[in-house]
């Protein structure tokens, strides 16, 4: 018995980047469920929003967009951001009649018959023309591996699993990470450890004054750039800097901010700088907690039987198509990592695929 359900677009996530693709698919004449479907394995609305922690209220993120065609207006400031986020998400799913299936896991595409992908899933199978890719990055946090680290016996968490800063009172702390997640969570943890220690791979860069468009523009090219040349995406920070606002400046006066280079390994009791003193080597921290803020990767597996990846270890896009089949779209990868990235890219997209889907019927 043949059990797949035909469709000509799939939308995978309905975090900004799928809400937008779903949005521009419907306002261009798509039909949910009889035209496209969106699938999504979170069990609320609101993306990866609704896992961040709530010390990260809304009015601690900057420059979040709204969505097309409904904005978010007059938000609580001292809410989390996964309430309000969820919340609007919600309303637009509403407001546009989305019909977001979830939860709905994809498991696998596959390269199916007649020119056409099969979706699998925990909810049977879809055969689509089009793939729009839009799972982003929080279910694959990036943990470095360092020597001794099995051995450690304190806690080790990764930022995708911080619930606040009470529970570090009267514990020593090593904070791994120089993007916003790793400055953020260590000044707020601060106040409550016994003891703070930053460590960072490369000296932070931090940026004076407010990060305008111009700015915006020629951090996306350089990403954009890597995409290209099927190099794996890199952080937004390391093209951006990390703003010098008030909060930063308290901490680097307050000494919390004191940046250590990275350790060379990992005790039972802390971390280790190898090498001579001289140079800054042969120290011992001593910690109960390692809390690795060391970001993210695209969460692409369920792509893998594709085989899209690239030598360089990225997936090649041109836009957001993918050039080794146009078939899909990645939004919200790379470049599109923002949400006002997510909202062009999910445009770009859906122009790109009613082009496709015009000039190419499916064989019967
Ligand atoms: C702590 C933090 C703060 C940030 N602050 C800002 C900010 O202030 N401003 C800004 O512009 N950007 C910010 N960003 C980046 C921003 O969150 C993202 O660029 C954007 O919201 C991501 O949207 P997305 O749709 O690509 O991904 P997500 O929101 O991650 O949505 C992806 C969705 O896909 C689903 N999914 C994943 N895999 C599958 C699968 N196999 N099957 C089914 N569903 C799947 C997930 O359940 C999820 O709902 C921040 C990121 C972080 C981590």
């Amino acid at each position: 018995m043949n059990n797949e359900r035909e469709v000509e677009a799939v939308v995978t996530g309905a975090g900004q980047a799928g809400l937008s693709s779903a949005y521009h698919l419907r306002r261009t004449g798509f039909e949910p469920d009889r035209d496209f479907v969106v699938l999504d394995h979170s069990p609320a609305p609101g993306g990866a929003w609704q896992f961040r922690w709530p010390s990260l209220t809304y009015g601690k993120v900057h420059g979040m967009h709204s969505l097309p065609g409904m904005e978010l207006t007059d938000a609580d400031p001292a809410r989390p951001s996964a309430e309000v986020i969820g919340a609007y998400f919600d309303s637009y799913e509403r407001m546009f009649d989305l019909r977001v299936r979830r939860p709905v896991d994809v498991r696998a595409v596959r390269e199916g018959a007649a020119g056409r992908l099969l979706v699998e899933t925990s909810d049977g199978t879809w055969a689509t023309r089009a793939l729009i890719n839009a799972s982003g990055t929080w279910d694959r946090p990036f943990w470095p591996r360092y020597p001794g680290q099995e051995t450690f016996r304190g806690r080790q968490l990764h930022t995708a699993r911080y619930a606040g800063p009470e529970e570090f009172a009267g514990q020593r702390v090593v904070v791994v990470g120089g993007g916003a997640s790793g400055t953020q969570l260590l000044l707020e943890i601060a106040p409550y450890a016994a003891a703070t220690t930053w460590v960072t791979r490369r000296p932070p860069v931090f940026r004076e004054g407010p990060f305008d468009e111009g700015a915006g523009r020629a951090a996306v090219a350089l990403v954009e750039e890597r995409v290209h040349q099927g190099l794996p995406p890199r952080s937004v920070v390391s093209v951006t800097g990390l703003p010098l606002n008030d909060a930063i400046r308290q901490g680097l006066r307050d000494g919390v901010l004191d940046r250590q280079p990275m350790f060379d390994r990992i005790t039972p009791d802390g971390v280790e700088w190898l090498g001579s003193p001289g140079l800054g080597g042969g120290r011992h921290v001593e910690a109960d907690v390692i809390l690795w803020a060391t970001g993210f990767r695209a969460a692409l597996d369920h792509l893998a039987p594709l085989r899209l990846r690239e030598p360089g270890g990225g997936i090649r896009v041109e836009g957001t198509r993918v050039v080794a089949d146009p078939r899909i779209h990645l939004v919200g990868y790379g470049p599109s990592a923002s949400t006002i990235g997510a909202n062009r890219a999910g445009r770009a997209a859906v122009r790109d695929i009613r082009r496709l889907l015009a000039a190419e019927p499916v064989a019967a």
